[in-house]
């Protein structure tokens, strides 16, 4: 029967590696470092007491909350259940199995590639260039035949950089009336100067995603936004499920909109962004950490002498980290997520007495 059950699964589907979450890889941390959540979390109460009517598909005053906190239309919104069903609409509305193509350039992260793996879309792989990790405009200049969508993720994610704005700009113009250039901006409000949300008025071709999961410190409540222009929210719509968005999420997303809430948004942003700075000064005194990645958002790439002892033995010690070694380039890789002080200083601590052993 077993047997039976699996020759119904679609060929791509059977063939397919699931996205290997932080909750899936199981582990018994109590130093969660290993999915760039906010280590401060939030206290908020639901406000609305009644549930027995369906929400609106697309909640209008969280839309408007968000246009004011991005600087754009209430037309060029979507609300998402998360960033990463913005991914995968995206896909959904626009690409056709065994016709279209998306261009994906590790490392970076996996859901792009994975949600065009269940639709059955081609992957163009064109990987950043090695150490700068800057996109090959070159490369995907040369690999525009079919492809829709554009997938980049900025800042970059494992990485830590940001991608240069000429060469965003740039291959905006290359690939305007041909393909769609989707800029994930997940952990932008870490860099917020290099978002790109002002180029959405003179580029009709880009697409931003955001999220409430990274600084606003809300990966538990699923609440993500897309930003295009209004016909591409349109089509969006179109494809969406009816109820996508709870109405408890509603609630929330909008307390954590308000301005206060975006005032301590805000000063934890600028806490762990001192984190980072002196966890990287940490970390170059220890003799284990081979290069440091400029990061430009909450975590940082760090190549290390020895990864596999030093990922197990700070996993045994309920530090948990992201191994980055499989990925493209990134051999001998962990990607630390930057945590609260007490976290950081733990996390120094332990890899300062691995060093003794
Ligand atoms: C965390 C993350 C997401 C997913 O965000 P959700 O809103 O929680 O779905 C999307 N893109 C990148 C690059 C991320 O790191």
């Amino acid at each position: 029967m077993t047997a039976d059950i699996t020759k119904l699964v679609r060929k791509n589907i059977q063939k397919l590696h699931p996205y290997q979450s932080a909750r899936r890889i199981g582990g018994q941390g109590d130093t969660w470092l290993n999915a760039n959540e906010s280590p401060i979390s939030v206290p908020f109460k639901a406000r609305i007491e009644y549930f027995n009517r369906y929400p609106e598909c697309q909640p209008n005053h969280l839309i408007s909350s968000y246009a004011d906190y991005a600087g754009v239309l209430d037309s060029q919104i979507l609300v998402t259940r998360g960033a990463d069903e913005g991914i995968e609409l995206l896909i959904k509305a626009f690409c056709e199995p065994g016709e279209d193509a998306i261009i994906y350039c590790p490392p970076t992260y996996d859901m792009y590639a994975i949600n065009a793996k269940i639709a059955n879309i081609e992957i163009k792989e064109i990987p950043t260039l090695k150490n700068t990790w800057q996109i090959d405009l070159l490369n995907i200049n040369s690999n525009l035949d079919r492809v829709k969508l554009i997938y980049i993720c900025n800042p970059n994610n494992p990485t830590g950089n940001i991608i240069s704005k000429k060469d965003l700009k740039d291959l905006l113009k290359i690939t305007l009336g041909r393909s769609f250039v989707v800029i994930d901006e997940a952990y932008i409000e870490f860099s917020p100067k290099n978002s790109m949300v002002n180029y959405l008025k003179k580029f009709p071709n880009l697409i931003l995603l955001r999220t409430l999961s990274k600084a606003f410190a809300l990966a538990g409540i699923r609440c993500g936004f897309t930003l295009a222009q209004e016909e591409v929210i349109n089509v969006l719509n179109k494809v969406i499920s009816p109820y996508p968005i709870s109405t408890l999420v509603t609630d929330i997303a909008m307390q954590s909109l308000e301005k206060k809430a975006l005032e301590n948004m805000k000063n934890r942003v600028l806490q762990l962004n001192m984190n980072r700075v002196w966890l990287v000064n940490e970390l170059k005194k220890n003799s284990y950490v081979k290069k440091i990645f400029d990061s430009h958002a909450n975590y940082i790439l760090v190549e290390f002498y020895m990864f596999e002892k030093i990922f197990q033995n700070l996993w045994e010690k309920g530090i948990i980290l992201r191994n980055q070694n499989h990925k493209n380039n990134l051999k001998n890789c962990l990607r630390i997520s930057i945590g609260s002080n007490l976290e950081c200083v733990h996390l120094v601590k332990e890899l300062k007495n691995l060093s003794k052993i």
